[in-house]
């Protein structure tokens, strides 16, 4: 009813005001501009409002002017004037996406990648930003400076550097001791990074660090392994997120080894996810609810990317999306070639009965998320694209499915990956939600995403409307700090980069 209402209120409303996009130049930000007309999810669980006539001047959204029907056609409404204009109509304008679980990517398998082709896809997907867990430091420091002073087309970046490995000069391998640990965390503050990623390490090396991160004030986001620690150590030592999920279940298993074979090997791949996919059903519910409840009283936050498992519960699905044809970059194709000397590209006799055990798994999880929400837990929504057969940026759309999958309403999957996200980023006051005084990072999509979150992959959908089958979707304007970007321009560029890509292979 209340969507029928907007529809036809909608419709009123482009033929009374007759708005158009003018004077708007894709990669330049106007002194002030105004996005008329625009229903608005707020991104913060709350329901769609408006329309409204949003006001940007400079970075930041200045004012949202709230458009009253009976006015408008009366003529007296007042509405805010600009030379410059996004006409909204029939659109909706939500928060701009945060990747909390992104890899800054210039290379992959050791062969160049234009770093030009994962931005762009970025933002044509609407990520405006990344929290980068673990690149080349150095390099991905200065894309955050030119993100920041709008030199490049990207999103606004966060640095959170390996803890134990370089592009920083530094050599990490070494790390044997607790005071080793304490001197890395120094080194890297020193760096000027904005959080740690931190991966498999030894408890006492993990509390030395957590510790000493805390001092300085640098947040720890861990990718837990099957090792030493698990989510008992996050709870007890002050992570800010758990990656993934590995160390959640395990924390749960009730004689504290999962039931490995004798032939089982951690580092061989295919060991390693054929058994991860036959973990959730050892963890014991009874000890696995303790886990989340300690994990929501300590505030450690989820970000679990469901999306880069979907390989593993369908595999055919994953080599087949339909975005490949024109988007794939020869290089990622070739890096998600099943070969073991490639990171996740484990897929060789990959089995039904894998398959079987990995969608039993998911159910678990999916479930254990959903407990975890209900309790007060903090979810947020990443990628981890560039592995395993997810791009960049449409991976992270494909985890805001996944969380209606596992029974999330799509406002709170877009909450995910707006307010939690800018929350687990310390940066709730500035981004992660469409409010007066925030920072002008926003999306005008061509579409409903609480009706069809496949509005928001850039290639769009298909929808039938009025009987007749029309392609639809995709977002058409991602403004980051006040800049707008084209999305289907954006688009394009990166399918010509990928041609003349495949072209000189
Ligand atoms: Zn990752």
């Amino acid at each position: 009813m209340r969507a029928a209402l907007a529809g036809i209120l909608v419709a009123a409303l482009a033929v009374e005001a007759g708005a158009q996009t003018r004077g708007i130049q894709s990669g330049t930000r106007p002194a002030r501009y105004v996005i008329r007309n625009a229903l608005v999810i707020a991104g913060n669980g709350t329901p769609t409002s408006g329309p409204f006539d949003i006001v940007i001047e400079g970075n930041t959204i200045a004012d949202m002017v709230p458009l009253d029907p009976v006015a408008l056609k009366a003529g007296t409404a007042r509405r805010p004037v600009a030379p410059v204009e996004i006409d909204a109509t029939g659109k909706y304008v939500i928060p701009g996406l945060i990747n909390a679980h992104g890899h800054v990517q210039d290379a992959r398998g050791g062969v160049p990648q234009p770093l030009e082709y994962e931005l762009k896809l970025w933002l044509a997907s609407g990520v405006t930003t990344v929290r980068d867990v673990g690149s080349n430091t150095r390099k991905t420091l200065e894309l955050r400076t030119a993100s920041a002073a709008g030199t490049v087309a990207a999103p606004r970046i966060l640095v959170y550097a390996s803890f134990a490995a370089g592009g920083d000069a530094v050599d990490s391998r070494g790390i044997r001791t607790p005071d080793e640990a304490r001197a890395r965390v120094r080194q890297l503050k020193a760096l000027g990074v904005d959080g740690i990623k931190l991966v498999g390490i030894d408890r006492d090396l993990m509390q030395a660090m957590l510790d000493e991160a805390r001092k300085v004030g640098l947040p720890v986001a861990h990718h837990a392994g099957v090792e030493e620690t698990n989510a008992w150590d996050d709870i007890n030592f002050g992570t800010r997120s758990i990656e993934h999920w590995y160390g959640v279940p395990d924390a749960a298993i009730r004689d504290g080894v999962q039931g490995f074979p004798a032939d089982y090997n951690y580092d061989d791949e295919v060991d390693r996810f054929r058994y991860a996919g036959r973990l959730w059903r050892e963890a014991d519910p009874e000890r696995l609810n303790k886990v989340l409840q300690a994990m929501v009283d300590s505030g450690v936050a989820w970000v679990p990317t469901m999306v880069i498992y979907e390989a593993s519960r369908d595999l055919l699905r994953a080599q087949n999306q339909p975005w490949f044809k024109d988007y794939l970059h020869p290089t990622l194709e070739e890096y998600f070639r099943p070969n073991p000397a490639n990171h996740g590209s484990y897929f060789i006799g990959w089995s039904s009965t894998d398959e079987a055990f990995w969608k039993e798994n998911y159910r678990i999880w999916m479930a254990a998320l959903r407990e975890f929400s209900r309790r007060g837990g903090l979810i947020g929504a990443g990628e981890d694209a560039g592995f395993i057969y997810q791009m960049y940026g449409f991976g992270l759309i494909r985890e805001l499915e996944l969380f209606q999958e596992a029974g999330f309403h799509p406002l709170k999957a877009l909450q995910h990956v707006a307010l939690n996200n800018a929350r687990i980023l310390g940066m709730e006051e500035k981004i992660g939600r469409v409010r007066v005084g925030h920072l002008a990072d926003l999306l005008v999509v061509n579409g409903n995403p609480l009706e069809d979150l496949k509005v928001l992959y850039p290639t769009g959908t298909e929808a039938i409307v009025n009987g007749k089958a029309v392609h639809t979707g995709g977002i058409e304007w991602t403004i980051k700090d006040g800049i707008p970007y084209h999305g289907p321009t954006l688009l394009r560029e990166v399918k010509e980069l990928v041609a003349a890509a495949r072209a000189r292979r």
